[in-house]
């Protein structure tokens, strides 16, 4: 199992917020069930611990985009409107093989 330090998910959340044209992400990880959800009380992106050290940075890229994508559509599901914007990002074969990936693992949120 790798392990990721603090600079990779610097890393990674960067490449998520250039690719969502945003300025700002809080991200905080958390021992749980789900992969990662989008905490909207505390404008916070939770993501699964375990998660972190078991899937690939681009996997990771695309679950911390998915979360901001709830956020910018103020959406709680994955409707028209979310796909939408998450379509505006990347492809829907991209989309299938991270979620593939991510479903391998658990549920995303
Ligand atoms: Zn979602």
């Amino acid at each position: 199992m790798k392990m990721v330090t603090e600079e990779d998910i610097n890393k990674i959340k960067y490449k998520a917020m250039i690719a969502t044209n945003v300025t700002s992400v809080r991200l905080s990880t958390k021992k749980m069930k789900a992969i990662a959800y989008y905490d909207w009380k505390n404008d916070l992106i939770v993501i699964n611990e375990s998660v972190l050290n078991n899937l690939s940075e681009d996997c990771l890229t695309y679950i911390i985009v998915h979360e901001i994508v709830h956020k910018l559509t103020n959406t709680r599901s994955h409707g028209a409107k979310f796909l939408n914007k998450l379509l505006c990002i990347y492809s829907m074969d991209d989309i299938i093989k991270y979620e593939t990936e991510i479903t391998k693992f658990n549920t995303i949120s």
